[in-house]
Formats: structure tokens, sequence, C-alpha cells
């Protein structure tokens, strides 16, 4: 339970306010993170969400996350999450200062839960949310230069109704489509500990058991996903870790226990700024992807390849 009087106590400052400021409503002052089920687009959470104050309970309450709730009752465990003392700090931090040119907007300042459909067949898996992206706007990759990208490939694609994704109130809807972060809270520098991911893990588990029953493939963004990706797969039953492990590479396909698993090189302006990663590319692995969906399952075999990017 995140109410705001709980907050404030663990703050010892006034930290909850109601929805965003700016386009959203109106807010006097600066909040460090956006009270559950205070209205905010898209919030999963409300007063009652259990909340996980250490890695102990985020196992517990990612395992005690039913099939009847789904993935609507596990989004809101996580968007309340505050396991990790160094994101929770570091979070509601950037969402107290503010980046200026977003500085009459109120920051989310919590977890960013996955977004798209229960039944999936594709999962999208990311790093972790932005500073002033995710984590300003409550929905991964949305209103930062990353989800610019992603989501013009996805709606070109066919897995989006719309190229853009600026805030959790704008229409964006995915198709056939999940969005998932290895870690749920924007990391200073974009670096998660290894801790830190650990900790994080078991909400990636138990999303993909959920998935499980419609899921055929999953694009991972980057190293850091490909890495963090393979003992979620294992805890949620899905398939053993690999043995050696692939190396993450771009345009790498492995098949494991019935799923595609593709590798991507992430949509950070590192990598689009730089040419690594150019749109072509990008649509490549999509246009990839929604054919691998199309297929049934090849069962639990281990093969890996790679194609031409
Ligand atoms: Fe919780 Fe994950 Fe955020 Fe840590 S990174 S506080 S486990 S949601």
């Amino acid at each position: 339970m995140a109410s705001c009087n709980v907050l404030q106590e663990r703050t010892a400052r006034p930290r909850c306010r109601g929805p965003a400021a700016g386009r959203m409503g109106g807010v006097e002052e600066r909040a460090a993170a956006v009270a559950p089920g205070s209205g905010w687009p898209g919030d999963p959470a409300g007063p009652g969400t259990p909340v996980a104050a250490g890695a102990a309970e985020v196992a517990r309450l990612a395992a005690g996350a039913s099939t009847v709730e789904g993935l609507d009752g596990l989004d809101a465990r996580v968007s309340v999450c505050r396991a990790c003392a160094r994101l929770v700090g570091w979070r509601e931090e950037v969402a107290l200062t503010r980046r200026a040119a977003f500085a009459d907007e109120a920051y989310w300042g919590r977890p960013a839960p996955g977004f798209g459909p229960a039944d999936a067949r594709i999962a999208v898996v990311g790093l972790a949310p932005a500073a002033h992206g995710g984590n300003r706007t409550g929905r991964v990759f949305t209103g930062d230069r990353s989800g610019d990208w992603l989501f013009a490939a996805l709606h070109r694609a066919g897995l989006a109704n719309q190229p853009t994704s600026v805030h959790a109130g704008d229409g964006l809807a995915l198709l056939h489509t999940r969005i998932v972060a290895a870690v749920r809270c924007a990391p200073p520098a974009n670096k998660p500990t290894p801790a830190e991911r650990d900790t994080c893990r078991p909400w990636l588990t138990r999303e993909l058991a959920l998935l499980a029953p419609t899921l055929r493939v999953l694009v991972v963004l980057g190293a850091f996903g490909w890495q963090a990706l393979w003992p979620a797969l294992a805890g949620a039953g899905l398939g053993a870790i690999p043995s050696p492990r692939p190396p993450f590479a771009h345009a790498a396909e492995v098949r494991v226990g019935g799923l595609g698993v593709l590798g991507c090189y992430h949509v950070s302006q590192q990598n689009t700024f730089t040419g690594k990663l150019t749109r072509p590319m990008l649509r490549r692995v999509f246009s990839l992807a929604r054919a691998l969906a199309r297929t049934p399952p090849a069962g639990g075999r281990l093969t890996a390849r790679r194609r031409r990017g």
C-alpha cells in the first residue's frame, strides 16, 4: 500500500499529489511521486495496492499476483514497488527536480509497469525507464527519443495503432505486443546494478509466466535485457537457461522452449544518433518478429543463429 500518508511518513516531506500538471491537470507544488489511484491515465494501482519494500517482498508479491487478477494486478504491484532504495531515491529526485523542458509537468516518479495487451504474442524487453521518459509519463518508452523510434517501428509493422507515444493518455494501443523492462525504475546513468536487476527480476518472471499462453516471440533491446532475460524465462517455466548462453548480437535469433528470441540493438540515442541502429534495421527486426509470431511453437529445442541485420 502506498497511500499518500505512507509516502509522507517515509520521506518526511509531502510527496504525493494528484494527476500531472500541464496537460493532465494542475499542481501547485512539486511532488516526488503520483499517488496511486489519484487519476493519472493508466495508473493500475490504488491506495490499497501492496508495496514491496525489499527483494523478498518483490518475490512474494510477484509470485502472488494471481492469474485471476492477471497482468492488471501485477502491473499495480509493480507500479508502487519501493524495493531498491537507490532507485527509489533517484526516480523521486528526478521527479522533484525535473528537466527544464518539463518544468511545468508533474512526473510519475514510480516504477513503469509493462504496457500492452495481456494476450500479446510478442514481448519487447527493454532495459529500464528513462529518467525523463517513462519516469515522467508513467509509461515505458513514452515521451523520449528512444520511444519515438520504437513506436514508429511498431506502427509500421502493424503492432501499434499510432506511431507516436507522447503521454500516458494519448490513445496509444499496442497490437499483439507488450513492452516490458528488465528493471522497472529509472536508474542513474541508465545503469542498474546487478543487485537491482536481480531484485526486479521476479516482476519480469511473473509477467512472462502470465503472458505464456499466447507468447511466441521476444524482441530484446540491448545486451542488458538479453542477459536479464534468460533466468526470467527459466523462472517462468518457458525454457531452460541456455548453456553456454547465446551472445547478444543485433539480429541474433534463438529458439528456446518454443519461443523465438530476437536480439536488437537498443533504441538508445547513443545507437540511433551514431547510426549503429538505423530505422531499416529496426523495421526488419519487427517484421521478423511479426512473422515468427504467426508460426506455431517449435518445441523445446535450443537453436541459435544470426540473420543479416
Ligand atoms: Fe522495485 Fe524493480 Fe523498482 Fe527495484 S527496480 S524498486 S524491484 S520496481
